[in-house]
C-alpha cells in the first residue's frame, strides 16, 4: 500500500522505496541521537587543567572536605559544548518556525531587545550597588512602569513579580490586604471555569476558598450567575480579558460594577493582553489588578528562553497596598518609584514585597525597548494584527476542524478548535502529534477545559501570510487524514526524535537513564506508512 491517503500525505521513502537503513551510531544524518550527560562523561576528564591542590590548605578544611568524589560528568569542553549543542537539535524553537502554542503568545523576540539588554551599563548591574550608579537602570523601570501604567490606564504597577502566576499571587495579597484594612472577613474568590490553572491555585495559595462561575453556551462569563453569586463573603473574581476561549468578556464592565457594588475586587488575568493592547484600557472595564506577562505582550523570551516578569498593575482603590518597591501616579500626575526609605511616610499599607531587589532587570530592558521601538501606534498594530492573524485561521480551518464558538463571531488572538467533528477513535492528541511530523510546533490542547478536546491555536502577529498558509496547510492536511480514518495518525508522530510516548508513565514513573547509546538501532519506519 503505496499509495497517497485522501490528504495526498505520503511518507518519503528511500530511492529503493524500503524502509531506511539502520545506522551503527543511532545518528540518522543530521537527526543526531545523544545519551544523558552522564552516561556521556567517563569522570576521568575535566574542562579546565588547574594545578594540583597544595597539601596543607587542604587539611587545615579538615572535616569540610568531601569523602567520595563528587559525581560529576567529567567532559572535557568540546564534549560539553556537543552534547548541548547535539541536544538543541533535537527542540523546536520561535527561531525555526511557528510556535502556535495559545495562551502563551510565542512570538519573535526581537533582536534589538538582545542587544539593549546586553549593553554592559544594563547586563552588568548588581543589585546591591549604590543607589547612586544604577540611575540608568532604575530609569529604564520607572519608565516602563509609565507605559504599562498608560497602556492599562490603571494608578499604579508592582514591577518585581516574576511571572504571571507570581503577578496573580500579588495581586490577590493586595486585595486580601484592602479587605483586611476595611477589617473585613470575605474568604471566597470567584473564577470562571475556563480559567488557567494558575488562577485557582493562586487563590488557594493566598489562603482563599475558591468557587467557580459557569460560562454561557457562547463561552462568556455568565454574569446572572455571577451575579446571583455575589455577597458579603466574596473578596473578588479572577477573569481573564480576553477569555481563554480566544473571546473578548463583552460584559466586563458589568461585571466589575456588579463585583464593586458588593464591595469586592475585580482581579483581571491579563496574559491575553496582546489581542488589546493599544486597543482597550482595562482601567476604563474597572479592573482593580493585573498582571502583563512581559515574556507574552511585550516579547521578552520565555519557555526555556529566559525568566518570566509579571508586573502587577493597581487602581487607585489597591495602589495604598501594593508591594515594595512600587511605582503609582503622583498628585502632580507624574509617576515614581516608592522605594523602602520613603515607605514609612508615602506608601504606609504596602503589603510587603514580593522580591529581594526590583525583579527582572534583563526583562525590562527588552520589554521598554519593544515597547519604544513600536511606538503607541505600533503597538495598536500588534493587537490588529495578532486578531487578524488569529482569524485567518479560524476562518481557513473551521471546515475541517469543529470551531465551537465560530458562530459567536469573530475571536481575538487564539483560534479554538475541538476534535468533536472527527472519527471514533481520532482526538486532538493525534491533531498534536501528527503536526509534530509536519515540522512544526503543535498548538496548545485540552485547555480550556470547558472545552472538550480543545486546541487552541494562537499564531501572535509576527506570522506572515505565506507562514501562516504553511502552518493552515499543514494543520488541515493532519485534519483531513483523520477524517478519511487515516490509521498512521495514531501513531504519530513518526519523524520526531522519539515516536509517541507514553505520557502517564513518563510523568509518573520517568526512567532516567538511557539505554545503549551505540547499538541502538534507529526506529524503522513503521509497516503501516513505510510498507510496500
Ligand atoms: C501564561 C498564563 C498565565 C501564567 O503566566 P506565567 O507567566 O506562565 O506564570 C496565567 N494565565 C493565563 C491565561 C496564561 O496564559
Amino acid at each position: 500500500m503505496n499509495a497517497p491517503n485522501a490528504s495526498g500525505w505520503k511518507p518519503e521513502l528511500g530511492p529503493s522505496g524500503t524502509a531506511s537503513p539502520v545506522t551503527s551510531s543511532g545518528d540518522r544524518g543530521l537527526q543526531l541521537e545523544e545519551p544523558l550527560i552522564f552516561e556521556l562523561g567517563t569522570g576521568a576528564n575535566f574542562g579546565v587543567d588547574l594545578d594540583a591542590p597544595e597539601a596543607a590548605p587542604l587539611a587545615s578544611l579538615g572535616r569540610f572536605l568531601r569523602k567520595d568524589k563528587a559525581a560529576l560528568p567529567g567532559l572535557t569542553e568540546p564534549e560539553a559544548v556537543r552534547h548541548y549543542t547535539r541536544l538543541s537539535r533535537q527542540n523546536y524553537a520561535i527561531d525555526l518556525g511557528p510556535f502556535p502554542l495559545g495562551s502563551c503568545t510565542m512570538k519573535h523576540n526581537p533582536r534589538l531587545n538582545e542587544k539593549m539588554a546586553r549593553l554592559p551599563g544594563f547586563a552588568d548591574v548588581h543589585p546591591l550597588q549604590p543607589v547612586q550608579s544604577v540611575q540608568g537602570a532604575l530609569g529604564v523601570i520607572n519608565q516602563l512602569a509609565f507605559w504599562l501604567i498608560e497602556l492599562t490606564g490603571m494608578h499604579g504597577v508592582a514591577m518585581t513579580p516574576k511571572a504571571g502566576a507570581h503577578g496573580e499571587l500579588c495581586g490577590l495579597l493586595c486585595i486580601k490586604a484592602a479587605i483586611l484594612a476595611k477589617g473585613e472577613d470575605r474568604p471566597v474568590i470567584l473564577v470562571p471555569e475556563s480559567a488557567h490553572g494558575t488562577n485557582p491555585a493562586t487563590a488557594a495559595f493566598a489562603g482563599f476558598r475558591v468557587e467557580n462561575i459557569p460560562a454561557t453556551p457562547a463561552g462568556r462569563v455568565d454574569l446572572a450567575a455571577l451575579k446571583a453569586r455575589l455577597g458579603p463573603d466574596v473578596a473578588g473574581v479572577m477573569i481573564t480579558n480576553p477569555n481563554t476561549c480566544g473571546l473578548f468578556e463583552p460584559e466586563m464592565k458589568d461585571i466589575s460594577d456588579a463585583v464593586h457594588a458588593a464591595g469586592g475586587y475585580v482581579y483581571c488575568d491579563g496574559a491575553n493582553f496582546n489581542a488589546i493592547v493599544g486597543k482597550v484600557r482595562p482601567g476604563d472595564l474597572g479592573v482593580d489588578a493585573m498582571h502583563i506577562n512581559l515574556h507574552k505582550t511585550f516579547s521578552t523570551p520565555h519557555g526555556g528562553g529566559g525568566p518570566g516578569s509579571g508586573p502587577v498593575v493597581l487602581s487607585e482603590a489597591l495602589s495604598p497596598f501594593g508591594p515594595l518597591p512600587f511605582t503609582a501616579r503622583q498628585a502632580d500626575g507624574t509617576i515614581r518609584l516608592i522605594e523602602e526609605e520613603d515607605a514609612p511616610v508615602e506608601h504606609p499599607q504596602g503589603f510587603g514585597r514580593m522580591t529581594a531587589f526590583h525583579g527582572q532587570m534583563g526583562m525590562f530592558t527588552r520589554a521598554l525597548t519593544y515597547i519604544l521601538s513600536h511606538g503607541a501606534d505600533g503597538l495598536r498594530q500588534v493587537a490588529e494584527d495578532a486578531v487578524l492573524n488569529a482569524n485567518y485561521v479560524l476562518r481557513s480551518l473551521e471546515d475541517v476542524l469543529d470551531a465551537p464558538f465560530a458562530a459567536s463571531g469573530p475571536c481575538m488572538h487564539e483560534a479554538l478548535f475541538s476534535d468533536d467533528n472527527l472519527p471514533d477513535g481520532f482526538s486532538t492528541l493525534d491533531v498534536a502529534k501528527g503536526l509534530i511530523d509536519e515540522g512544526f510546533h503543535p498548538m496548545t490542547v485540552y485547555f480550556p477545559l470547558v472545552v472538550h478536546g480543545a486546541m487552541l491555536v494562537e499564531p501572535t502577529e509576527t506570522e506572515s501570510k505565506q507562514g501562516l498558509d504553511r502552518l493552515i496547510g499543514s494543520l488541515r492536511a493532519v485534519a483531513e487524514r483523520a477524517l478519511a480514518g487515516d490509521e498512521s495518525l495514531k501513531s504519530a508522530p513518526h519523524y520526531a526524535p522519539r515516536r509517541r510516548l507514553d505520557e502517564t508513565q513518563a510523568a509518573r514513573k520517568p526512567v532516567l537513564t538511557w539505554q545503549g547509546h551505540v547499538q541502538q538501532p534507529a526506529p524503522p519506519i513503521p509497516s503501516e506508512i513505510g510498507g510496500s
